[in-house]
């Protein structure tokens, strides 16, 4: 009987596991990770779950009685090493566990802010369930918030912490890696609205305080009150483990249009695989559901006969200060963009193209327009500026 061993029991190696059964595959699968309970989503941690709107039971992916229905064992264990040449993984416990097909999904861990202080008592980071239970917790106490970084997390934790913090961003915009102009300047405003104090080119030089946090300093010598401090500038991926494997590693474990690493017997998929974006025509690494899920149905459609190069369309929510913002496609390299819609009721698109061929729609509080783009993207050829201006921007209308 054939072994697929997935390492990494998040989002992705979930999705893996549960989508080998679902093409009917017959062979032993067992999913091995380091968190302890069932496969839960992340989403949630900094939206709903942190608010105290969703409760554990909504995070978890599925019941235990999921996984008992469908044969995938689920072994609470961090997976200490790889041995290729014997098919192997070595688990904390000295466990042995042999595969013929192992899927590396091991995500990605918080990225660490350099500074002095950064190891004070108050200072916390939002990526598992403990951290937003260790978040919510210390909310209720704190006096004054700062969060450090203006990304997706830090802002999320910012619309659903209940109370008004202070962000601080080194760069000139917020979601300046992930988002357009109009984009940033938009949340800028409805972050400042809610009234939250946004602070734009500003790093965070030091953390001082005792027995905890007391006050963030700025690169301009100002300093901050703060006894919560959220530490929000990113991730990296968890390569550890494929790299003492000797597997390719750049920014992630380097996958091919296959998602095979390489070494033909392992695949990695989600956070932790840099794989050729057909998007964005390069080496890319995505941090999202829809690429862990889509990445973890193409491995298993491989392992089960029906192997094709992975091609998904990236498309990502985020929920922020009353506002859903819904992104398809990849905003590499974009020229040229147009906002279509109404953004003074908070109901609007950014069409972002390339060499006038239209390359992301970043939509806000318009999931029409989300639908209509993702239905363009999957269309060949994508459309073009003056097809889209002669239309009015109305994506829709370009629907067959
Ligand atoms: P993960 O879900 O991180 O799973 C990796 C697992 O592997 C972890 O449980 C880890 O502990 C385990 N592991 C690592 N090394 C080992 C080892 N050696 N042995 C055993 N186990 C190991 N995406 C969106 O699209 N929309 C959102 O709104 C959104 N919100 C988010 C909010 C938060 C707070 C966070 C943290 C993420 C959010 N994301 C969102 C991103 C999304 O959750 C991730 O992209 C997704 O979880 C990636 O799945 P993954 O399986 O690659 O990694």
């Amino acid at each position: 009987m054939s072994t697929v061993l997935v390492v990494g029991a998040g989002q992705s190696g979930f999705q893996a596991a549960a989508s080998l059964r679902d093409r009917g595959f017959d062979g032993r699968v067992v999913l091995v990770g380091d968190e302890p309970g069932v496969p839960y989503q992340r989403p949630p941690l900094s939206k709903a779950y942190l608010a105290g709107t969703a409760g554990l039971e909504q995070l978890h992916l599925r019941g235990e009685d999921f996984f008992a229905e469908k044969d995938i064992e689920l072994v609470d264990a961090r997976v200490k090493s790889i041995d290729r040449a014997a098919h192997r993984i070595h688990l904390e416990d000295d466990q042995e566990l042999a595969y013929d097909h192992l899927v590396v999904a091991t995500g990605a861990r918080n990225r660490a802010l350099p500074v002095p202080g950064a190891d004070l008592p108050g200072v916390l980071t939002l990526r598992t369930l403990g951290d937003a239970d260790q978040l919510r917790a210390s909310l209720s106490e704190a006096r004054n918030v700062v969060v450090v970084g203006g990304g997706f997390i830090g802002l999320e934790f910012a619309s659903h912490a209940g109370r008004p913090v202070t962000v601080v961003e080194a760069q000139d915009r917020l979601l300046n890696r992930v988002a357009s102009p109009e984009i940033s300047e938009y949340f800028a405003e409805l972050h400042r609205e809610a009234g939250h104090t946004v602070l734009l080119g500003q790093g965070v030089s030091a953390l001082h305080g005792d027995s905890q946090v007391r006050e963030v300093e700025l690169s301009d010598g100002s300093r901050l009150p703060a006894d919560l401090v959220v530490i929000a500038v990113g991730v990296v991926p968890e390569t550890a483990l494929a790299e003492a494997a000797g597997l390719d590693v750049a920014n992630g474990v380097v996958v091919d249009e296959h998602l095979r690493t390489s070494d033909p017997r392992i695949f990695a998929i989600g956070d932790c695989a840099n794989f050729p974006c057909v998007q964005a025509g390069a080496a890319t690494r995505l941090e999202s559901v829809q690429n862990a899920v889509d990445q973890a149905r193409c491995v298993a459609a491989a392992l089960t006969g029906t192997e094709e190069p992975y091609a998904s369309l990236p498309w990502f929510w985020t929920d922020q200060s009353g506002a859903k913002l819904q992104i398809a496609g990849i905003l590499a390299d974009a020229d040229r963009t147009v906002v279509a819609g109404d953004r003074e009721a908070g109901k609007f698109s950014v069409l972002s193209f390339r060499d006038d061929v239209l390359i992301a729609v970043e939509s806000v509080n318009r999931p029409a327009d989300h639908i209509a783009a993702r239905r363009l993207f999957t269309a060949d050829p994508h459309p073009r500026y003056a097809d889209l201006e002669a239309s009015e921007f109305d994506l829709k209308a370009h629907m067959k």
